[in-house]
């Protein structure tokens, strides 16, 4: 086994040459507004057929689930041993880039391919799958292929609505998808060895330190508060600002603590959306909105950062007299990669004569949810300047093919 191991390479210029072709299925004419796959719609669907025929093409058994994962197995010696799962999303963002998520499906193709053509024989079988719905721009809530998969799928998000008012409900339909069925997409967690997951890094730690991959042992999990204020609207001119309610004043005090905050405890913390009202500028600001986005990867942290956050906003309203009101829109555990397929991964490395690096992971991604049945881990692959849900997305060539030489390498240890 280990000759074959040293003797496989990825084939680096099959692997971008996939990458191009999947970029150019939701590609705007105008080069600079990039891809746009958002789910369930006409290009996303293309892209999955694009998928389908990739992996019928290299000999793997391929299906399509209740909720639209698409799923390419190649069959381990013993049918009855579980699966080891690899994959990520091949939806993007409204202008996206051309490696989020399709690197982690194309990468895992090319791992699998490079498996066949060595003729390894594994115990497991290798499950590549590219999840439905992993960003959630169409009708604002994502994840939906992984948590169906996961079986933490919500009724209720097949109720909600995109831009133009379609519900998720009739995008199934129209996709050839019966929602009802969606529970038959759930797998049991003993069906799954493991689930890993390479990704682009979305941040410049490996840039800064000038390497290709890193290894992840934490993933963050977010908080997203709607945040209201109320005070009252008034004339800004006659009002004297001692007699004031003003919502945007105490909203800034808040936006400063939310910063310090963050800070203060190791997190991040974002503003990343306000409006205040009526919204003129001879008028006080009656009424102010606004979103926070809270990350840790300690989720005692995290509880304390979104205590902090209701005791200042308590504080500033309190003293300004103005009402206010909190929803939590969101909350995802922060959670752990598998110390076990953390230290495979280091062994792959050095075994690859790639420097070890280990990193956290700010963003979501369906391997949070698929931690919850499955051991999980995931790489980071180099991305220029950080950037991502943009255009300008850039990992190289050759910083692609250590991305997928690393999880080839996985692969064969944990489906051995
Ligand atoms: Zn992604």
């Amino acid at each position: 086994m280990s000759a074959l191991i040293v003797t496989s390479k990825i084939n680096e210029h099959r692997l971008w040459k996939t990458l191009m072709e999947l970029a150019e299925i939701g590609a705007s004419p105008n080069k600079e507004e990039g891809v746009t796959r958002l789910s369930l719609t006409k290009e996303e669907l293309e892209a999955k057929q694009y998928i389908i025929q990739l992996m019928k093409d290299i000999g793997l058994e391929v299906r399509m689930d209740a909720v639209g994962n698409v799923i390419g197995k190649l069959l381990g010696t013993d049918p009855l041993a579980s699966s080891v799962m690899v994959g990520s999303h091949t939806d993007t963002v409204f202008h996206g880039g051309r490696f989020d998520g399709s690197l982690g499906v194309l990468g895992a193709i090319e791992a699998v391919r490079t498996i066949k053509e060595a003729n390894m024989k594994l115990k497991h079988s290798i499950e590549v799958v590219s999840f439905t719905d992993e960003e959630g721009s169409r009708f604002g809530t994502g994840y939906i292929g992984s948590k169906a998969m996961a079986g933490v799928l919500k009724e209720e998000t097949f109720e909600l609505k995109d831009k133009s008012g379609v519900s998720y409900r009739e995008a199934f339909l129209h996709a050839k998808l019966d929602p009802t069925k969606y529970k038959e997409a759930i797998r049991k967690p003993e069906e799954i060895k493991a689930y890993i997951e390479m990704h682009i890094e979305q941040a410049k730690v490996l840039e800064e330190s000038d390497l290709s991959v890193g290894i992840v042992t934490d993933i963050q999990g977010p908080v997203w508060l709607d945040v209201t204020l109320v005070g009252d609207a008034d004339h800004a001119g006659a009002t004297p600002m001692t007699m004031r309610k003003d919502a945007s004043i105490a909203m800034a005090e808040v936006m400063i603590e939310v910063e310090k905050i963050a800070q203060c405890h190791g997190g991040v913390g974002t503003v990343g959306y306000v409006k205040v009202e009526p919204g003129g500028v001879n008028i006080i600001p009656g009424k102010a909105s606004f979103t926070i986005d809270l990350r840790h990867v300690n989720k005692m942290e995290r509880s304390k950062m979104v205590k902090e956050i209701y005791q200042s906003v308590s504080k500033s309203c309190e003293k300004r007299m103005i009402e206010w009101h909190i929803d939590v829109k969101k909350e995802v555990d922060p959670t752990s990669c598998s110390p076990d397929i953390v230290k495979s991964l280091e062994e792959a490395c050095i075994h690859l004569n790639f420097p070890v690096k280990k990193l956290q992971c700010g963003a979501g991604h369906d391997s949070l949810i698929m931690s919850e049945i499955t051991e999980m881990g995931m790489i980071f692959v180099r991305s220029k300047d950080g950037m991502s849900h943009n255009p300008k997305e850039w990992s190289s060539r050759e910083d692609c093919a250590d991305g997928t030489a690393l999880l080839f390498q996985s692969l064969i240890k944990l489906a051995k």
